[in-house]
């Protein structure tokens, strides 16, 4: 049972991408797609031999602004009443191990480590009762941000879209319960981010009934959730570890 959890995308020498699963320390191909019919091959590919892709190749993802109390307030910004939304583009999305380019238009890039949802099914109008039928997963993200560049604006999209500023990965753990996981996030072993799921403003399904009365979402769309306080600068060579209770690290 335990080894349907855990769904990657590698890639094996030059070999063409494929989907896999994760059984221990070894991966299985997967033919087909997670998100639709697909059977299992067996899990015999040391899981050090192949370089992991991002988990999932997304039509959209759509980010939660301000969805922790004390994220707002460090930011001295209101809580919002309903869900404030904005999007990145999937060109800015890399793979967990892949390193995050610091813009030249930008003196202040910031990690947010965040809770990110995988659609399972396309959705659209979803009712509370029903949202949490068309998760597929949940995985880890980093919502990378030029603060100066956010602030100067007014309008997120710049800040938000560089490409590499969406690492996600390492995987997607179809089993978890979202309403109650410990995030953390380091930046060169230093501890910077640490807090609950359940200290969200918004939970999970009030996100996806909220997101889906905008936008039709597709199978493999992500959803981020928002960041705790403690968003900080990165700098050159600085290594970034977001760890969530229950999927893993991403770096
Ligand atoms: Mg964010």
């Amino acid at each position: 049972i335990e080894a349907l959890m855990r769904f990657v995308r590698y890639q094996l020498g030059k070999d063409e991408p494929h989907f896999g699963w994760i059984f221990e320390d070894k991966v299985g191909r997967i033919e087909g797609s997670p998100f639709g019919e697909f059977r299992r091959l067996e899990a015999d590919i040391p899981l050090d031999r192949v370089r992991l892709l991002s988990p999932t190749v997304p039509s959209k993802i759509v980010a939660v602004g301000r969805n922790y109390v004390d994220h707002a307030r460090e930011h001295d910004a209101e809580v919002p009443e309903i869900p404030l939304l904005f999007l990145k583009p999937p060109s800015a999305v890399i793979a967990s191990g892949e390193p995050i380019i610091l813009p030249p238009q930008s003196g202040q890039v910031e990690h947010e480590a965040e809770l990110a949802i995988v659609i399972g099914r396309q959705a659209r109008w979803l009712s509370t009762k029903e949202a949490m039928n068309f998760v597929f997963g949940y995985t880890i993200c980093n919502d990378v941000t030029a603060r100066d560049l956010q602030r100067k604006d007014g309008q997120w999209t710049r800040g938000k879209s560089f490409d590499t500023f969406c690492p996600l990965g390492p995987w997607i753990e179809t089993e978890l319960d979202p309403a109650d996981v410990l995030l953390t996030c380091r930046v060169d072993s230093e501890l910077r981010q640490m807090a609950s799921t359940r200290e969200m403003v918004f939970t999970v399904p009030q996100l996806l009934v909220f997101i889906s009365s905008v936008m039709t979402l597709l199978p493999g769309d992500v959803i981020l959730t928002g960041t705790p306080a403690g968003v900080g600068s990165l700098l050159p060579g600085n290594v970034v570890e977001i760890s969530i209770e229950g999927i893993g690290i991403l770096r």
